[in-house]
């Protein structure tokens, strides 16, 4: 672990700061035992094949793709997943009134579960927990969908217009949603420090938000595992675990 004066710099920025915006990757949610993409651990690493499941393109028009989807919701790690450290770290960060926004890529829903405040969230990717109807637009519980899965339906159709049901989560090849994007967009223009976390920053457009914020004169910090395109332009990079280094820096303040 890193030696305490740079950890004290931070937790210095943070008190001084107007507006703290944090965006965290799936680099948070390791550590709850949920794998992310690009790690060396990521189930893209492992599995190129994986990449597919998440492309708009594949999942519309293949079956095959599909049923692979949902045997892997099946088995997902996301249901029984608990909040680590990390998550605790930004709730007790929010609760000294140090955090403004967060905005998450992640689609596990463990920033709500760990008890973050629902104004202050932006799910930027959608979340995991609900299904969506890609023909008519009809929301509905992930677990329903599951139980069907279950109870032997493959890929299982709305059953309202029997079309292709799945998870509300932003897909490769899928537009945000306008209002989320613009949120979190704002988070990032509005913040005089902006925390970027767990995520190899490789995804736009959620990659274009520590851009935003270092265009409006924000001091960007990063803590990941590994080194991502933005270090050059940061005024911190730990590249240690984030669920030691949050909790570390939440002792500081
Ligand atoms: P990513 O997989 O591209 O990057 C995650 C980064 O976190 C990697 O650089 C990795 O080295 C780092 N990391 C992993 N564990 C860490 C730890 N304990 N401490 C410090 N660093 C750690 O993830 P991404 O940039 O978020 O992009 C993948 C996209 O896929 C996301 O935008 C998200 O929508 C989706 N996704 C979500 C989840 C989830 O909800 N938990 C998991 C996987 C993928």
């Amino acid at each position: 672990m890193l030696p305490h004066p740079e950890l004290n710099t931070i937790a210095e920025w943070i008190k001084q700061a107007s507006n703290v915006a944090v965006l965290s990757g799936a680099g948070i949610s390791t550590e709850s035992g949920i794998p992310d993409f690009r790690g060396p651990n990521g189930l893209w690493t492992k599995n190129p094949e994986a990449m597919r499941m998440s492309d708009i393109h594949y999942y519309m028009n293949d079956r095959d793709v599909r049923v692979a989807s949902w045997k892997s919701r099946l088995d997902s790690p996301v249901w029984s997943a608990e909040p680590n450290a990390g998550h605790r770290a930004l709730v007790d960060l929010e609760r000294k009134g140090h955090l403004h926004s967060l905005v998450t890529q992640n689609i596990d829903g463990l920033h709500l579960k760990a008890g973050t405040s629902p104004e202050i969230l932006v799910e930027i990717h959608g979340t995991a927990h609900d299904v969506l109807c890609m023909n008519c637009g009809e929301r509905a519980p992930m677990e329903r969908a599951l139980a069907r899965v279950r109870g032997g339906e493959e890929d299982p159709p709305c059953r309202t217009c029997g079309g292709i049901l799945k998870s509300a989560t932003i897909s490769f090849g899928q537009s945000l949603v306008e209002e989320d994007l613009q949120r979190a967009e704002t988070a990032a223009a509005d913040s005089d420090l902006f925390l970027a976390i767990g995520s190899s920053l490789e995804v736009y457009p959620a990659a274009n938000l520590p851009a935003i914020a270092l265009r409006s004169g924000a001091k960007l910090i990063v803590i990941n595992n590994e080194s991502t395109p933005f270090d050059i332009h940061a005024e911190a990079v730990i590249n240690e675990p984030i669920g030691e280094t949050l909790p570390r820096i939440l002792e500081l303040l």
